[in-house]
């Protein structure tokens, strides 16, 4: 008989409370209880039937837990995933896993030493928008690319909660930005050689309430990250150039099109456009003499799931984990470089 998994929740907020109530998509793993500092969070959990506990310690002396998520603010992600790999649990972090590499590598070594699996909740890899952008540049539909914008828009600012305060790990740097660059890192096999950011300060000045990312690929892609929380119109989702056609996603629901031009058709409706207050060939819009456009390929997007699914897999040996530390450590270095070139006002060399 194959043994089910009892999940314990350490922070039982907006997050916590998600992957409580998703675990029923999920086989082989049965969430028991919560800790949770505030009084409200744990009435909620025990409303569920789950058993509450109001520190961490409490929960990590529950012999019947064998996986820990942590979903606290962020600074907390990194004691007690190590307090708990020490106590014998296997260990899941919310994202960002932790807030600097050093703390990253204590939390390698404690996971090394305690023979635990350690993941971070990485479950943007399985956004049907990502997905589909995945596909499009691995099937090369609109041949090798050479430009991506991967863009999330919001116009509430940020909650004015830890979000805003940099000693719990605020900030959209950690909080979108580790989603996007996670994505970004998955889409080429290929280190990344060039980091250059610009940050928003549009309401906050302690942590970034947006920021303008551009990584350079060794394989030459420039990928674009936007984070913006302080924008009333959005661009699209989207936006990636390959040598033979464009891709674009407007939104989550995946909304978008792909036009790829037509080989030997290339210069069939280039006649100058009067635009503006001048004329232009090299900005005309194409025709459907040149061009064809496709919808955007199918994908199955109910996948996440597959996430608890292989760490259970990774626990017992039968797979390797999807979202490795290493991968998180990736991600944190370059999150690290783009704070750098804050700092610096310029961009920094790397190799990631
Ligand atoms: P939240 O503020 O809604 O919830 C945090 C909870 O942690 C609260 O109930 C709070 O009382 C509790 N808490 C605070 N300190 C604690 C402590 N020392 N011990 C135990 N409980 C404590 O925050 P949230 O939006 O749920 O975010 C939590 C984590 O989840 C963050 O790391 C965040 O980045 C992550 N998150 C991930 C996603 C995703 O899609 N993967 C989405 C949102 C948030």
């Amino acid at each position: 008989m194959k043994k089910t998994y009892n999940l314990g929740i350490v922070g039982y907020g907006g997050m916590g409370k998600w992957h409580h109530l998703n675990m029923d998509r999920i086989d082989r793993v049965n969430p028991v209880a919560v800790c949770d500092i505030a009084k409200s969070a744990r009435d909620r959990a025990e409303s569920y039937g789950l058993k509450t506990y109001d520190n961490i310690n409490k929960i990590l002396k529950d012999d019947s837990i064998d996986i820990l998520v942590i979903a606290t603010p962020n600074h907390f992600h990194c004691p007690y995933a190590i307090k708990a790999m020490q106590a014998g649990k296997h260990v899941i972090t919310e994202k960002p896993i932790t807030t600097s590499s050093a703390n990253l590598q204590k939390m390698i070594d404690a996971s090394v030493l305690y023979d635990r699996k350690l993941s971070v909740h990485q479950n943007r890899r399985w956004d049907k928008d990502y997905l589909t952008i995945k596909k499009i540049v691995d099937d090369k539909m609109i041949g090798d690319v050479f430009t991506v914008s991967s863009r999330v828009m919001g116009s509430r600012g940020i909650p004015g909660d830890w979000r805003a305060k940099k000693a719990f790990g605020g900030g959209m740097m950690l909080d979108w930005g580790v989603h996007l660059i996670d994505q970004a890192l998955h889409m080429f096999d290929s280190p990344v050689r060039e980091v250059y950011v610009r940050m928003q300060h549009v309401h906050y000045s302690e942590v970034d309430d947006g920021f303008s990312l551009v990584l350079t690929f060794e394989n030459g892609v420039v990928y674009t990250i936007d984070v913006f929380t302080s924008c009333y119109i959005n661009l699209p989702r989207w936006h990636v150039c390959g040598y033979e056609g464009t891709a674009v996603i407007n939104d989550w629901s995946c909304d978008g099109k792909i036009v790829n031009i037509q080989k030997g058709k290339e210069n069939e409706d280039a006649t100058p456009i009067e635009a503006g207050a001048g004329l232009t060939k090299t900005m005309a819009p194409r025709t459907d003499k040149s061009t064809v456009e496709h919808s955007l390929p199918h994908i199955e997007c109910d996948e996440w799931v597959e996430y608890y699914g292989n760490y259970v897999n990774a626990i017992e040996g039968k797979e390797d984990l999807l979202v490795k530390p290493e991968q998180a450590m990736r991600v944190m270095r370059v999150m690290e470089a783009a704070f750098k070139s804050e700092k610096q006002n310029r961009s920094v060399k790397v190799n990631i």
